[in-house]
Order: structure tokens, then C-alpha cells, then sequence
């Protein structure tokens, strides 16, 4: 395996559940460890090397007790022990909230966000503004997320919801240095709130970003599809599952994440590009495993 061959694969993330979708809107959002680690194992065998979990309880409710997380994570890696594991690191109030199941499994991968931003939810039909929040993600946070994150070796997964928050974290690295390098960016679009997806958006993340940088990109809703396209010609790592949207591209709810994993398979395949193994994934993201 030359770096020639490591730069023609494409990495597929699943994000399983998040901190919003319900069963209301699609029944095949996992709840309990049993759940996680089926849809667990279907996301690995339909080609995804990555999970990227948020702890739920088994009435659906988002919670960041540590414990919850550690039987989450070892029902998944009981059911399939090869998927590599990103834990949220966007929930809960205060640093130590979000820290907490971070620094008890200690993953290949966390996310860290990168701004204060409007969090909205709009149901597209009604119109209705479904949830509203103000998301916080101050300075302290994010230098004490990377320092954390470096200290520990797991690898950031720098969550970016606009170029706001893109120049957050490269004004931050310039000072502190807080991240190794080269970093990973995850390019999420369509959040209410944050930047849409469109080609120009992508380019110029892409840009701005240090020229080193590995990437990934995911869309919200509708822009699931679009942004994970690009991503791919691109040259992109691409991200899929309910947390993101919950419908497969002719508009039919997905049968769970594994479904857009298989879509997002046939994508990569179909611009000539190669899914990537979980052991290629650690070489090209330079993880760390421990668990
Ligand atoms: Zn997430």
C-alpha cells in the first residue's frame, strides 16, 4: 500500500443517532446498546469504518453519563470489534460535561466544535421552528477540548459550521498550537444557523484551510447527498447517517444509517475512488487505538 493508493480511498463515517433525531421521525434510530451495535455492524459491513456516536438513554433522551457511553461502546465493539469509535464532544453544559465520557473511553476520535452560533430546527413543511438554542463554544472550551484531546492522543475531528468558526480554530492553532498536525476537519453544512452547502462554500473552506489537512464533509437534510457527492470528486472523506438526515435521496425514510452507508459506498465506487478500510482510515487519520 503506497500514499498514491492511500489518496485514492475515501473514508465513510456513520453518524448514528445524534442529539435531535428521534423514533418519532425515524423509527430505525438506535436508543439502547443492542440498537447501537446492530446498526453498528450493518454500517461496517456496508462500508463504513467510523461511527460517530451521542449517548442516548433507552427512552431517547441525550445524555452525557460517561457510563451510558462505556455499555454503548462496548455493545458496539462486542457486536463488531474493527469500527473505529468518534464520541461527540459537543454535548452538555459545562467543559467537564463534554469531557467526561471523552477522557473515560478515550477514542480514536472526538469532535470539537468551533463556534457560538443560533442552533435551529424548522420542520420544512409547516415552517415551524421546531427548537431553537444558542450553542456555546467559547475560546476556553475549545483550547481546553485540543489540549485535553493532545494530551490523551485522540484525534480532533474539528467540527466546522461556517468559515467563522474555520477562522476560530486557525487563529487559535497560530497562537497555541494546540492541535497536531496536520488536523481533521469535518465540513458540515445545511445546520440552520451555520453555512449551507453549496461548491463555492466547500472550495473556499478548502482554501482557507492549511494545505496538509484532512477533511470530511457532511450536509443536513437534503444536503446530505449534495455535500457527500463533492466531497468524493473532491477528494473528500464524506460523513452519512440519521444524526444528519433521516430520508434516502428519493425521499423514503432510510432503513438506518447502514442504508445511506451502502448509497455512500456506491458513490465512492462510481467516481473511481476506493472505500477505505478501518486499517487505512488509522493510517490516513494517524489514530491512536485504545479501545
Ligand atoms: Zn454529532
Amino acid at each position: 500500500m503506497t500514499n498514491e493508493d492511500l489518496l485514492n480511498r475515501t473514508i465513510i463515517t456513520a453518524a448514528l443517532v445524534g442529539a435531535t433525531t428521534l423514533k418519532e421521525q425515524n423509527p430505525n434510530v438506535p436508543y439502547t446498546p443492542a440498537e447501537y451495535a446492530e446498526e453498528s455492524l450493518k454500517c461496517y459491513e456496508a462500508g463504513a469504518s467510523i461511527v460517530h456516536i451521542h449517548a442516548r438513554t433507552d427512552d431517547g433522551l441525550v445524555t452525557q453519563d460517561p457510563k451510558r457511553y462505556e455499555a454503548i461502546i462496548k455493545a458496539i465493539k462486542t457486536s463488531c470489534p474493527e469500527i473505529i469509535i468518534n464520541i461527540t464532544g459537543g454535548t452538555g453544559t459545562t467543559d467537564k460535561e463534554r469531557l467526561a465520557p471523552i477522557k473515560l473511553i478515550q477514542p480514536e476520535l472526538c469532535s470539537i466544535d468551533t463556534q457560538t452560533m443560533n442552533w435551529v430546527n424548522i420542520n420544512p413543511i409547516t415552517k415551524k421552528i421546531m427548537y431553537e438554542g444558542e450553542y456555546f463554544n467559547t475560546f476556553h472550551t475549545m483550547i481546553r477540548m485540543a489540549r485535553v484531546t493532545k494530551r490523551l492522543g485522540i484525534r480532533p475531528e474539528i467540527e466546522v459550521f461556517s468559515e467563522l468558526g474555520l477562522y476560530n480554530i486557525l487563529y487559535i492553532q497560530k497562537q497555541y498550537q494546540v492541535f497536531s498536525e496536520p488536523m481533521h476537519f469535518q465540513y458540515v453544512f445545511g445546520v440552520v444557523g451555520g453555512a449551507p452547502f453549496n461548491i463555492q462554500n466547500l472550495a473556499h473552506y478548502r482554501a482557507i484551510s492549511p494545505s496538509n489537512a484532512t477533511w470530511c464533509v457532511c450536509g443536513i437534510a437534503k444536503d446530505q447527498f449534495k455535500a457527500n457527492t463533492c466531497g468524493v470528486i473532491e477528494g473528500g472523506h464524506i460523513r452519512v447517517g440519521l444524526e444528519d438526515n433521516i430520508r434516502m435521496p428519493n425521499g423514503d425514510l432510510a432503513k438506518g444509517s447502514f442504508e445511506q452507508v451502502q448509497w455512500a459506498t456506491k458513490l465512492v465506487e462510481m467516481v473511481g475512488r476506493k472505500v477505505a478500510t478501518t486499517d487505512e482510515t488509522k493510517k490516513i487519520l494517524i489514530l491512536n487505538t485504545k479501545i
